[in-house]
């Protein structure tokens, strides 16, 4: 293996992608400038994405286990938010990650530059410092970390603060009466399920039959009852028409997918309908780059752009948008530009949604599986027959295993149920390991835990289950 690490490199971008490139390329020993807008290190992620959202449903949590703890024989008082408190504690848990970040980078003796970054040609970059004094600087190789930014739908665009992005529901400014989640993904449920648990009336609209398309029904199912009881409404195959600022509300026009319509006044409204890509980087016309037909940044396996000496990684070059598929891409980038042979070739990658209960799936999913007319084994374990689930009150969760039955090869892990975010990091490892069903089997869990349920799902694959009595076929 030839190393090169004498480089001189940029990445733009300072959010997982971009900081753990510019991490890894320092400790590999080259001279790396990173540039971003913020004061530190942390992107999307940390500053306005995965990090203040769980900070978020963890207090959500509490209070919906508080209303839950009636049913132990525990009643606690209704709780009073102090709402300018909760914020600062979301505030700090930012601060405190990203204030971490810029003290790893400066130990690193990375180049931190605060503001914005264009092409001037492949290797020079102009940099405007948030100050407006700029400087052009020029590099070996270039690495793109830009990111995205909330979609944008141009029914649903009025001037009003009452008109939310994830961003402008994070700053949790006030907890409005009613606020109404246009699109049912993970960001509208998350977000919708904080305000909800603060005592927001919420209504999500989302136009597909049903909610979180991509993951497996029956993982939805269990979270899509829950919801409905903490929820005023979820309204399926409806659509966002129009938006109306009446001043006191914003009046929205739904209709459903029958073309009837209805109209409903509301306190807020969040648009969460997707993410788009960063890609209009000033300059970037005056590189190689090129940049597909959805707005992402193609590169090859190495992450290597069309242009040679520009690689990019993250959000900003595809699906799925999450940040350890970006911290992943960011080190790979980084060890194809030292010369390692590597190449971004996961076997599974996992989502997971962390509302309550948690939906988490990695590598194929039955719908998946149906859609390609592949033959596989599903075997699922519910968690009503958990020792741990009932202790915890919780026993509307599943795990399943998609199994090859040819080879009995793991492919597929799904689960639903509190925790089940933590969970799926075995399914990942099986499925990247090639375990077999019986490897899994055999692995003893410990007990009483959540995780058992992996391991019981593959005794339920081969019949052998002691927790559940399955009488056998035939
Ligand atoms: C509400 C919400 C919750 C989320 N929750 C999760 C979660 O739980 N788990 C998960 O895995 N993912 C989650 N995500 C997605 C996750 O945040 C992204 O996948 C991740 O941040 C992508 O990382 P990235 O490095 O590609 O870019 P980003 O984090 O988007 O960072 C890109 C950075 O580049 C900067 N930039 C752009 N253009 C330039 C330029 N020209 N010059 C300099 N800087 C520039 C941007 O300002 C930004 O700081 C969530 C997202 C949102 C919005």
């Amino acid at each position: 293996m030839s190393e090169t690490t004498n480089l001189n490199i940029a990445v733009i971008g300072a959010g997982p992608g971009g900081y753990a490139a510019a991490f890894l390329a320092a400790d590999l020993g080259m001279s790396v400038t990173l540039i971003d807008p913020e004061l530190n290190p942390g992107g999307v992620c940390l500053y306005r994405g995965c990090i203040p959202s769980k900070a978020l449903l963890h207090v959500a949590k509490l209070i919906e286990e508080s209303h839950q703890a009636k049913d132990w024989g525990i009643d606690f008082a209704p709780p009073k938010i102090d709402l300018a408190r909760l914020r600062g504690w979301k505030e700090n848990v930012v601060k405190k990650l990203t204030g971490g970040l810029g003290v790893l980078s400066k130990q690193r003796k990375v180049r931190y530059l605060q503001g914005r970054a264009a092409f001037e040609s492949s290797t020079t970059l102009h940099v405007t410092r948030a100050d407006g004094s700029g400087e052009s600087l020029a590099f070996d190789r270039v690495i793109l970390a830009t990111g995205s930014r909330p979609a944008i739908v141009p029914a649903l665009k009025l001037e009003t603060p009452r008109m939310m992005d994830s961003t402008g529901a994070l700053n949790l400014e006030d907890i409005p009466g009613t606020l109404l989640v246009v699109g049912g993904g993970y960001i509208g449920l998350e977000l919708g399920s904080v305000y909800a648990a603060l005592g927001t009336r919420v209504t999500v609209v989302e136009m597909l039959p049903g909610l979180l398309p991509g993951a497996d029904r029956d993982l939805v199912l269990p979270l899509h009852k829950r919801l409905e009881k903490m929820l005023d409404g979820i309204l399926l195959n409806t659509t966002v028409a129009s938006v109306k600022d009446e001043g006191s509300g914003i009046r929205a026009t739904l209709k459903t997918q029958d073309g009837a319509t209805q109209e409903k006044v509301f306190d807020r409204v969040l648009v969460s309908v997707g993410r788009k890509p960063n890609s209009e980087i000033s300059g970037l016309d005056k590189t190689r780059v090129q940049v597909g037909p959805r707005g992402f940044i193609q590169v090859n396996k190495q992450l290597q752009t069309d242009d040679p000496d520009i690689y990019a990684v993250g959000d900003a070059v595809g699906e799925p948008m999450l940040a350890h598929k970006a911290m992943h891409e960011g080190r790979t980038a980084v060890e194809a530009i030292a010369g390692h042979k590597v190449a971004f070739e996961p076997n599974a990658i996992p989502a997971v949604v962390f509302t309550d209960p948690e939906v988490a799936w990695c590598g194929l999913t039955e719908t998946q599986a149906q859609n390609e007319n592949r033959e596989v084994k599903v075997a699922k374990f519910p968690w009503a027959a958990s020792g741990r689930a009932i202790t915890l009150d919780r026993p509307e969760g599943m795990t399943k295993l998609l199994i090859d039955p040819q080879t009995e090869r793991v492919l597929g892990v799904g689960i639903v149920g509190v925790g089940a975010g933590e969970m799926i990091a075995e399914g990942v490892l099986a499925i990247e390991m090639a375990a077999l069903a019986k490897d899994i089997a055999l692995t003893i869990h410990p007990h009483p835990t959540l995780s058992e349920t992996v391991m019981e799902s593959a005794e339920v694959f081969f019949g052998t289950s002691t927790d559940i009595y399955r009488p056998k076929r035939g």
